[in-house]
């Protein structure tokens, strides 16, 4: 049995019913054409594996990697590219698929660097917005949910590594943070 946390946390079933809302959203949107998903590593995987199974488009789908917080829980503000695409984008529709945005930083480098690509179109869709702490703006069009400024981790956000089995979505406690 999975222990319940308490605090702040967004359920399994939450999760799904939003997921496939935003991938009704994202079929009717993209209908008749074969949009590339890039999913962030390595945060997004578990959200993109759900969304294009909920999706009915034939979709592709790559890879993009920055550089993370490491063991920190906070942006420092410098984006490096550890894994590009393996393909070109030049007239592709190309969707962004992020777990958390969070300053906007990392969102708002990769957007400019793919939009230098010139694709047909360049979306962004992130499951976790943390609106109130953005410093630099960001087209989101698809957002899951808004959350609070809290450290959450599970469905493929981690802390140190750990946490992105979780099926459901939780803040860290300041103890986990201390003790990581
Ligand atoms: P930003 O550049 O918007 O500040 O941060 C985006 C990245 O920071 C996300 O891809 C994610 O890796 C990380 N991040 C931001 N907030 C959180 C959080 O609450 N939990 C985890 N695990 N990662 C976060």
């Amino acid at each position: 049995m999975t222990p319940v946390p308490s605090g702040f946390m967004i359920s399994e079933e939450e999760i799904r019913a939003k997921v496939r809302e935003l991938a009704a959203r994202i079929n009717a949107d993209y209908k008749g054409r074969s949009p590339l998903l890039v999913g962030i590593l390595k945060g997004a995987f578990v959200f993109l594996a759900d969304l294009i199974r909920e999706m009915d488009l034939p979709v592709e789908v790559d890879f993009i990697a920055t550089s993370s917080y490491g063991h920190s829980t906070e942006s420092t503000g410098i984006v490096k590219i550890i894994k590009d695409l393996n393909q070109n984008i030049t007239d592709r529709d190309v969707l962004l698929v992020e777990d958390i945005v969070d300053t906007g930083l990392t969102l708002r480098y990769l957007y400019n660097l793919l939009l230098s690509r010139n694709p047909r179109s360049l979306e962004i869709c992130v499951l976790l917005d943390k609106k109130e702490r953005r410093k630099v703006e960001v087209p989101v069009k698809y957002v899951g949910f808004e959350v609070p400024d809290l450290f959450l981790v599970g469905y493929g956000l981690d802390y140190a590594e750990k946490f992105r089995g979780l099926k459901y979505i939780r803040a860290l406690s300041p103890e986990e943070v201390k003790g990581g």
